[in-house]
């Protein structure tokens, strides 16, 4: 191989959906791209004209964008290319290494004299794998029509890229044989082979809908952030000794292809949960309000301009529990609804007479507190079961009710500390005033 820069790609076929394996070669293709200081493209194969509607090219462009893996040049759209294809084809007639089949008449064949030998794969993942001539059928290149066929296309256009190493899914192993002899024919550089195992189920069986979310929109839609699937998918058959949780630094700087492993790797729910749990707890406030906000907006729960400063004080007291973006906005209901609040059925069992003197006497304690932050106000409940000799049980469970109505809500001080004082105490005299 010779030592040219490292140009990397990646050229899905527009289907109107990214696949999560689409994603995670995509992911591959960058870091290695990035870790040799080399370039990552994007081919767009929209050779199939009617599936490759703007829409279906649009999800790819949207799929790399949300991920972060953006390109570092602007797209190849391959139908475009037809003309370099059909010359490719000309120059394979003129140096005799292809023929035209005037035999099958819808079709133009063209292919090496290909019955004896073998081809040798030199995959970096696979290994050597020698495939014999004689099992390589004909390559038919171009079609009657002029159109090209996809490993004729993929060959000129990985070869006018500058590619050096196609990595890809283990699906196209076969192709790389095929390919192979189409760029021996045309006197031009082999690339870098490596080909990535699927991605199966958690059952080990190869990933399909019922395993759930196979999409990248959809992960998006469940709430991952996109940090977190770049950490995940890193580890979908690649690692870094036992590291779970890296940067994209991090894993820029230890990717290599000769770490990838060949065997299927599993779709992990528990693990992917796990990292996501953990980049929420590390992302910007502001951030996670926006996100938070448009989950909201999409459920038509509007989060006014007064309710940012609300929003962004109760994220950081309730995301240690949330695994996905939809329980981080889950558990920011409760400080966005509007009073009074509707209460629901088993409010009155919870709000005895007994208990809501108790409470009112609660109230009037948390009125005159000092500090409104969570060790503080802590401090106060726990004082006030003490003078009352009850247990906190006795009036929790219907202070929470009080102050979020059977909406989801953090311990106690933080959903005080969430909502305010002014609101904690409009909230706790809604629901203790007579009429309520
Ligand atoms: N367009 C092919 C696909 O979507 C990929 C071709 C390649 O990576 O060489 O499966």
């Amino acid at each position: 191989m010779s030592d040219r820069p490292v140009v990397t790609r990646i050229a899905p076929s527009p289907t109107g959906s990214m696949h999560i394996g689409t994603a995670r070669t995509a992911l591959f293709n960058w870091l290695y791209a990035r870790h040799t200081g080399g370039k990552f493209l994007l081919r767009i194969e929209d050779t199939d004209r009617e599936r490759s509607t703007e829409a279906a090219v649009k999800v790819i462009f949207e799929g790399l964008e949300w991920l972060g893996l953006q390109p570092d040049e602007e797209p190849v759209f391959q139908a475009a290319r037809a003309d370099r294809h059909r010359a490719a084809v000309e120059e394979l007639l003129a140096r005799g290494e292809a023929y035209r089949d005037y035999m099958t008449p819808e079709e133009l064949e063209a292919e090496r004299e290909t019955a004896e030998g073998e081809t040798l794969v030199a995959d970096q993942v696979k290994g050597d794998i020698r495939f014999q001539n004689k099992d390589l059928d004909d390559l038919i290149l171009l079609r009657t029509d002029g159109s090209p066929t996809y490993n004729l296309a993929v060959v000129v256009d990985d070869h006018e890229m500058g590619v050096t190493h196609v990595i890809r899914g283990d699906d196209h192993l076969n192709n790389a044989a095929r390919q192979t002899l189409i760029y021996k024919a045309l006197g031009w550089e082999v690339p870098v082979w490596a080909h990535l195992p699927l991605i199966h189920g958690p059952d080990g069986a190869k990933l399909s809908k019922r395993h759930g979310a196979q999409a990248v929109s959809e992960f998006d839609a469940m709430g991952y952030l996109p940090e977190a699937m770049r950490n995940y998918l890193a580890r979908l058959g690649w690692g870094h000794g036992d590291d779970e949780i890296f940067s994209d630094d991090q894993a820029i700087s230890w990717f290599d292809i000769a770490d990838v492993v060949s065997a299927p790797s599993r779709l992990d729910w528990a693990k992917l949960n796990h990292l996501n749990n953990h980049y929420i707890r590390q992302a910007e406030i502001p951030r996670l309000a926006d996100l938070v906000t448009a989950i909201h907006a999409s459920r038509d729960l509007k989060v006014r301009e007064a309710d940012r400063a609300v929003l962004e004080r109760t994220i950081p007291l309730v995301r240690d529990g949330a695994k996905t973006m939809l329980d981080l906005a889950d558990a920011t209901v409760f400080v966005l609804r509007q009073r009074p609040l509707d209460m629901p059925e088993k409010a009155a069992s919870l709000l005895t007479d007994e208990t809501r003197a108790r409470l009112s006497r609660l109230r009037d304690r948390l009125a005159a507190a000092e500090t409104w932050e969570v060790p503080a106000l802590e401090a106060e409940i726990r004082g006030f079961a003490e003078s009352e000799s009850v247990g906190i049980g006795k009036f929790g469970p219907a202070l929470r009710m009080c102050l979020a109505a059977g909406s989801p809500a953090p311990d106690l001080a933080g959903a005080l500390v969430a909502l305010g004082r002014d609101e904690s105490m409009a909230r706790l005299d809604d629901a203790l005033s007579p009429a309520a």
